[in-house]
């Protein structure tokens, strides 16, 4: 398992978010900016409209994914966790 950041995301907390793919991160983080904008946060709408964009934009959206497939085999596995 791995762990990246809201704030790696693309969103403005430090909130942690396991995987053990990056595709498993991205859900969690889609998960945790529906959940905290549906919650009445707003620091969280805009990182939540640019990853419902992503999908529309094709684009701009497969780089930010390969970007975060880079950060994510780049990270260390978590301690004690396979
Ligand atoms: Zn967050």
């Amino acid at each position: 398992m791995k762990t990246m950041t809201c704030k790696q995301l693309g969103g403005p907390c430090d909130l942690p978010l396991t995987g053990s793919t990056s595709n498993d991160v991205i859900k969690a983080q889609d998960e945790h900016l529906k959940e905290t904008v549906a919650a009445g946060d707003t620091d969280h709408a805009t990182a939540l409209r640019e990853m419902k964009g992503r999908w529309k934009r094709p684009v701009s959206g497969l780089k930010w994914y390969r970007q975060v497939q880079r950060d994510f085999a780049a990270l260390p596995h978590d301690a004690g966790v396979a």
